[in-house]
């Protein structure tokens, strides 16, 4: 008999021909700086716990206790009986956290942004794009069935651009990353307040990457541009900075009603469990009280890509605690990050689609509870490795 699905093996051939068959990489231990995966001790760059919260004390603390308190799981969507205290009490702290009237908390970042463009535009709306958005936000425009313009990265003029050309009645959302995931560089945030506000856009930002590291106490980098009430929907992430999983939306209460009542995800999909709204809390807490966490990061980030630039690498624009380390090529990418393992670091390769063809990078992101002497032992493995791909020439090690 055909298997109907056997076009899946031959594409999967393809991608081994071409050396971009990747295997998951498993984690034996919790999440941390230092990390067993696969078997192998490494230093861990290639995860999102910024400030090392995933195994902070307070939030296991408080995890143990709403299980015990709760149990573990919601039961039911939001809009039917998986609504809990637990919940209204984070949304209540995330508004206030990010200066909004209200907030909305989704099952993931993913599904905050995918969820949130969908419901507030449709057909006939027009959506201002920057080229390296996010995943979650391009799918979210697709599903909205709105016009999709895409303007080149960080180009606030070629935003106008379009703007301007479009008949003013039209609802138009003008929508980018605060921190974008695979260049670690900033959304042109002031210029694109200034288009918005020009030509009566929706301002929209996914500061996914930027909640707990840019802003005061990490509060993002509408904080961070002191851009505080011009930015109509502000998304942000659970699952990184943060530690546990999740995402919201901040913004009006009207915003934040209008989600409740047509956003999809909200509606069809169950809740978090009790835990998840627990450690969040917590982490809000810990963002209050230990702001030392977040000075360690950038410490930790100035010493990593100073040692990268050193090495002579090619590490982008980058601006935040993501470092990219850009080849060209995916197959020399996948190399680097392969070679760098049996180093004792693990740092991902990363090539289309999640990058452009040509950009393939290993993508580095330090955190808070990195060491100095794990961010040496990093610089030395990127220096040797470097060195013998012939990606670097002979900079001197660090
Ligand atoms: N936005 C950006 C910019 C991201 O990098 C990610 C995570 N890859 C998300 C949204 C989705 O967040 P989550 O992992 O919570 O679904």
């Amino acid at each position: 008999m055909i298997d109907p699905l056997a076009y899946l093996a031959a594409e999967l051939d393809t991608l081994r021909d071409q050396g971009l068959f990747r295997p998951l990489r498993v984690l034996e231990t919790g999440q941390a700086a230092r990390a067993s995966f696969d078997g192998a001790s490494v230093v861990n760059l290639s995860s999102n716990n910024y400030l090392g919260l995933t195994t902070h004390p307070r939030l296991m603390a408080r995890a143990e206790e709403a299980v015990r308190r709760y149990g573990v799981g919601s039961g039911s969507v939001r809009t039917i009986a998986g609504t809990m205290t637990l919940h209204m009490e984070l949304e209540r702290r995330l508004a206030d956290f990010k200066q909004t009237e209200a907030a909305v908390v989704f099952q993931s970042g993913f599904t905050a942004n995918a969820g949130t463009v969908s419901s507030i535009l449709g057909r006939g709306d027009v959506v201002i794009s920057d080229e390296l958005n996010h995943a979650s936000i391009i799918d979210g425009c697709r599903l909205s069935r709105a016009e999709i313009n895409v303007f080149p990265h960080r180009d606030v003029e070629a935003a106008r651009a379009i703007v301007r050309t479009l008949p003013s009645g039209r609802r138009k959302l003008l929508i980018s990353d605060g921190v974008f995931s695979m260049d670690g560089d900033l959304g042109a945030l002031p210029g694109l307040c200034d288009v918005a506000e020009e030509y009566g856009c929706i301002m929209m930002v996914d500061d996914a990457h930027a909640s707990g590291v840019f802003g005061r106490n990490g509060r993002g980098t509408i904080d961070h541009f002191g851009l505080h009430g011009r930015v109509h929907v502000q998304v942000g992430t659970l699952s990184k900075a943060i530690g546990s999983l999740g995402g919201y939306v901040a913004g009006s209460r009207a915003l934040v009603d209008f989600l409740h009542h047509r956003a999809r995800p909200f509606l069809f999909s169950t809740s978090h469990p009790p835990a998840v709204a627990a450690v969040c809390l917590a982490a809000l807490d810990v963002l209050e009280d230990e702001p030392a966490l977040i000075d360690r990061l950038w410490e930790n980030a100035r010493f990593f890509k100073a040692g990268l630039e050193r090495l002579g690498f090619d590490t982008g624009a980058s601006q935040s605690p993501i470092t990219p380390v850009i080849v060209g090529d995916a197959a020399l990418a996948m190399q680097l990050s392969d070679r760098l393992f049996e180093a004792g670091v693990f740092a991902q390769g990363i090539g289309f689609p999640t990058v452009p063809k040509g950009k393939a990078r290993v993508r580095t992101i330090v955190t808070a509870t990195h060491t100095r002497a794990d961010l040496e032992h990093a610089l030395e493995a990127f220096g040797k490795v470097g060195r013998a791909l012939r990606i670097v020439g002979t900079a001197p090690s660090v």
